[in-house]
């Protein structure tokens, strides 16, 4: 597929300004508190530290350390790649050299710190000028957001511990933390994403003072998707996130705002992220190329306080080591070439794109299913969450009779915390398929909810 449309580009920074200033005074956070004891126990390896060291170190750094083997015994010699754009990104030999070889598990240097502009460009997070101690924004690559979310539970979730978290949400992160023993707790939310009152609700279970119990069941992890929910599509608004973020600082929570969504927002201004009103250091952010340069690169990223970035790191150290060199070295060539406003000009091709995809997905499901079904228009994402009039479970319908009638959709029920649940919601997502096969879709959809009925 080839973004080539000329498109208006418009940036807007997201800098929350609009914070209560009796709450701007930072809570001071006891990370300790939030670590399971497996995070606890991670200690550095003096092996990777010095990788780190290496990769910072002049030419005239002579290592005898390490285990690196010798690039010179590897095959590839150097490597350029056409863009659509008509540009070449190329790997000389000795960058090829360096592609290949091991490298610090915090990410390639030049990546991580055009990112950490970004963020701060993006996000304006009150944490980015705090010192270390205080949780000052820091931020680490990672094999996608999905490493990033694993090793963030691995870090923080226990087994009977309880999460928050608003359903019916990404099946890889049920898929992460369901088998960490813990108990999954629904927050009750719509298209507008988490419900505070309904967060509210939940929390007075605990009493705010139990944070200081160390045998308390109070939860310390609250997980959501804010924006173009995986599988609903749902936004939060700006000021359920705010008092999201109050009752977070009242019960003492972590909030993981896993937002690989946050690129394809349909419309501007973007919203303001949970990072963006961030006073005390509790929100730990999960972003994803995924979406917007490519899935198979890999590369994702989680920024929050140094603290707890440091310990991810430690983490990544003890499993995958760190990110594909090749891949972080090509995505941070390109984003050098291009330039900030380059990379948001991209972006907003990739939008019109998934924009005008959605806009073909709703006129479809207008045209096909408006008696048989209900939906909400997206504001971001790729996915329609569409409600079955009259259909108790989707399940069968879905994972038999559709895929005979050779349609591919997702079953509500994966997507939910209790997964044998009867769900009457299905999964359509238009990122992939032509306008035309979508219409085909929900014609084929359609006569299955007729002949279910
Ligand atoms: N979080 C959500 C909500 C997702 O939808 C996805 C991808 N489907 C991921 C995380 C993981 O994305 P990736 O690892 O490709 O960055």
């Amino acid at each position: 597929m080839s973004f080539l449309l000329p498109i208006k580009t418009t940036v807007y920074f997201n800098q929350y300004k609009k914070m209560d200033p009796a709450s701007l005074h930072p809570r001071a956070m006891n990370y300790a508190r939030f670590l399971t004891s497996v995070s606890a126990a991670r200690k550095p390896s003096a092996i990777r530290m010095l990788t780190e060291l290496q990769q910072r170190s002049p030419p005239s750094m002579i290592s005898l350390a390490g285990g690196a083997p010798n690039p010179n015994t590897f095959p590839f010699l150097s490597c350029s790649i056409q863009m659509k754009s008509g540009d070449t990104l190329t790997f000389d030999k000795d960058m090829m050299k360096r592609a290949l070889q091991y490298s610090a598990s915090s990410g390639v240097p030049e990546l991580i710190s055009w990112m950490k502009t970004l963020q701060k460009d993006l996000h304006n997070p009150p944490t980015a000028n705090y010192t270390a101690e205080k949780g000052q924004m820091d931020l680490c690559v990672t094999t996608g957001s999905q490493e990033g979310l694993c090793k963030v539970f691995e870090m923080l979730v226990s087994s009977g511990d309880n999460v928050l978290m608003d359903t019916p949400t990404y099946s890889g992160t049920l898929a992460a933390l369901q088998p960490l023993g813990c108990n999954l707790i629904n927050v009750p939310s719509d298209q507008y994403g988490m419900i505070p009152a309904g967060l509210k609700e939940v929390l007075s279970r605990w009493d705010p003072a139990d944070v200081h119990n160390p045998h308390s069941t109070i939860p310390r992890v609250l997980y959501t998707i804010p924006n173009g929910g995986n599988p609903t599509g749902a936004s939060m608004t700006t000021q359920r996130k705010r008092e999201v973020y109050e009752l977070a600082r009242q019960y003492d929570l972590l909030i993981v705002e896993d937002d690989p969504y946050y690129f394809l927002q349909f419309d501007k201004p973007w919203a303001p992220t949970f990072l963006s009103m961030d006073v005390d250091g509790r929100i730990i952010r999960t972003d994803s190329f995924s979406k917007i340069l490519s899935s198979g690169v890999r590369i994702g990223f989680v920024t929050g306080p140094k603290p707890l970035v440091d310990r991810v790191v430690l983490h990544i150290q003890a499993s995958t080591m760190h990110t594909s060199t090749f891949t972080q070295l090509m995505v941070s060539q390109l984003l050098h070439s291009w330039g900030q406003q380059g990379f948001l000009n991209h972006i907003d091709e990739v939008i019109a794109f998934y924009s005008a995809q959605k806009d073909a997905m709703l006129s479809s499901a207008d045209k096909w299913l408006k008696d048989l079904a209900e939906w909400h228009a997206p504001a971001a994402g790729m996915f329609l969450w569409i409600k079955l009039k009259g259909i108790a479970d989707t399940q069968q319908l879905i994972m038999e009779k559709a895929v005979e009638k050779e349609v591919l959709l997702v079953p509500g029920c994966v997507f939910m915390i209790n997964s044998s649940d009867p769900c009457s919601y299905v999964r359509a997502a238009f990122s992939l398929s032509t306008p035309q096969q979508i219409d085909v879709a929900f014609e084929r959809l359609s006569v299955l909810i007729k002949e279910a009925l």
